[in-house]
């Protein structure tokens, strides 16, 4: 029998629900496009310094990656340290990096002043190396990030690793204390919560449509066409990460969107869950088609991964439902007899340097390209982007970095291509 497709999360964090403003203001000082972490945390921080912000969303709160992530919220970049310096300079990356390590301390910080209850926990990060010469890089990585950045890590090797992970498939692995673990949804609906006690009105259910540059009295401002209805703006925020559609035609054809899928299976026995994961870390692998996988708070392994690169369709969800149960089995052979009660997909703002972006397209406010560590990060560039708006300087490390435009095939809206992608990454986890 096929597992149902059902968001774990989800049915865990319908206490209280989130209220949607009644009426669509006529004009905002700045308009939001997307209600995910990063929509709304700008809101409120845009709402916290007086600005008059509001907050659009097509569906519900949290309904794109916000809610249908891991929860890992982990320190670092999608790239590995030496690529992102040979591109960039040790200088911007420092910043880079930073970036990284006060993304965590934001989220911490809002959980604790908006009183979040969503199992926030510093658990750390384990990375679990797949090949021997995984491991091997996992000093001269961990070295380099000490030299560079003054940060901390420490690596398990493979007679060590029992203490980590109840697992004897891996080489080794390299821990970081400073990365947390949280509920997704939970978090949502309370930085929903605390937008709105701030004083941003948020609006579900309100699509964008169309956003166009007009002028009155010499001064720029945009109209704003939604299913409900026309609005004007000072500013604008694209904050619709993975899901932009064609009302941001310049930002959408910059991403790529693509699929991960998660399964969660029924509550383990205490012992069992311990035996998993003694530490209760956020725990990947350290292939290119990666798994991750954790335990959530009531002693369900969760589990995620590529397992089809398309992003979610029913059929994606109910195939990826199989191919994530034999990996969680091959990782875990204890847990061949679990039943899996949850699966569920989503879709990740992929770039096509694998950089997360930001600064004006169109005129525009943007951030994009959080890939899998959108938690922090979105949570982040969302409360810079407010800054901008507000006149802060712009000292980011990402707004001037070039933003290469992917090939048609890899494109949101054009995605044909994206099995090559997904088959080349195959044969590089098979070679390297
Ligand atoms: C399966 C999965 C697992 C992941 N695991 C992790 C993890 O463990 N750790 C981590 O750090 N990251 C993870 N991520 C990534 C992370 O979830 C995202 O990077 C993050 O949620 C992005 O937030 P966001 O606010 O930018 O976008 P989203 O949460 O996707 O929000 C964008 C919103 O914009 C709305 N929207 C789009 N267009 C319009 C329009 N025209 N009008 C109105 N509304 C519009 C959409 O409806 C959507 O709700 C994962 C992602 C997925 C899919």
């Amino acid at each position: 029998m096929p597992i149902q497709e059902k968001n774990y999360w989800l049915e865990t964090a319908s206490t209280p629900p989130v209220q949607s403003a009644s009426d669509l203001p006529e004009e905002v000082d700045v308009a939001i496009v997307g209600g995910g972490f990063c929509g709304l945390s700008a809101a409120r921080a845009l709402a916290k310094r007086g600005v008059n912000a509001a907050v659009l969303e097509a569906q519900t709160f949290g309904w794109g990656a916000s809610c249908r992530n891991g929860g890992m919220v982990l320190t670092g970049m999608k790239l590995p340290v030496p690529t992102v310096i040979r591109r960039y300079g040790r200088e911007v990356v420092r910043k880079m990096y930073a970036a990284s390590l006060e993304s965590i301390d934001l989220v911490e910080q809002i959980v604790r002043e908006e009183n979040i209850n969503c199992n926030f926990s510093r658990c750390g990060h384990l990375e679990v190396a797949c090949k021997q010469s995984h491991f091997d890089g996992y000093e001269k990585s961990a070295a380099l990030i000490r030299r560079e950045f003054q940060h901390e890590l420490r690596i398990i090797p493979k007679s060590e690793l029992q203490r980590e992970i109840g697992s004897d498939i891996y080489f080794g692995g390299v821990v970081d204390e400073a990365s947390a673990g949280l509920n997704p949804a939970r978090y949502v609906v309370g930085l929903a919560h605390a937008a709105r006690r701030a004083g941003a009105c948020l609006h579900d259910h309100t699509r964008v449509e169309k956003i166009e540059a007009e002028s009155r009295n010499a001064i720029r401002r945009f109209r704003i066409r939604t299913s409900r209805h026309t609005m004007r703006a000072r500013e604008v925020i694209l904050a619709s990460g993975a899901y932009t559609t064609e009302a941001a035609p310049a930002l959408r054809k910059k991403i790529i969107p693509i699929g991960s899928y998660i399964i969660a299976t029924e509550v383990l026995p205490a012992d069992l869950a311990r035996e998993l994961s003694p530490r209760n870390r956020m725990i990947y692998d350290s292939k290119h088609f990666l798994y991750y996988y954790r335990l959530t708070p009531d002693n369900r392994m969760l589990f995620g991964g590529r397992a089809a690169f398309f992003p979610e369709t029913e059929d994606t969800v109910r195939k990826s439902g199989e191919i994530l149960r034999r990996g969680m089995i091959a990782v875990y052979p204890q847990l061949r007899d679990t039943k899996v009660e949850y699966v569920w997909g989503g879709t990740l703002d992929f770039t096509l340097d694998v950089m997360p972006h930001t600064g004006r397209i169109d005129d525009m406010y943007f951030a994009a390209g959080f890939a899998g560590h959108g938690v922090a990060a979105a949570t982040w560039f969302g409360a810079k982007l407010a800054g901008l708006v507000c006149g802060d300087k712009d000292d980011l490390p990402f707004t001037g970095i070039p933003f290469p435009t992917p090939p048609i095939g890899l494109r949101s809206g054009h995605t044909w291509a994206l099995p090559l992608a997904g088959l080349w990454y195959r044969i590089l986890d098979f070679f390297t």
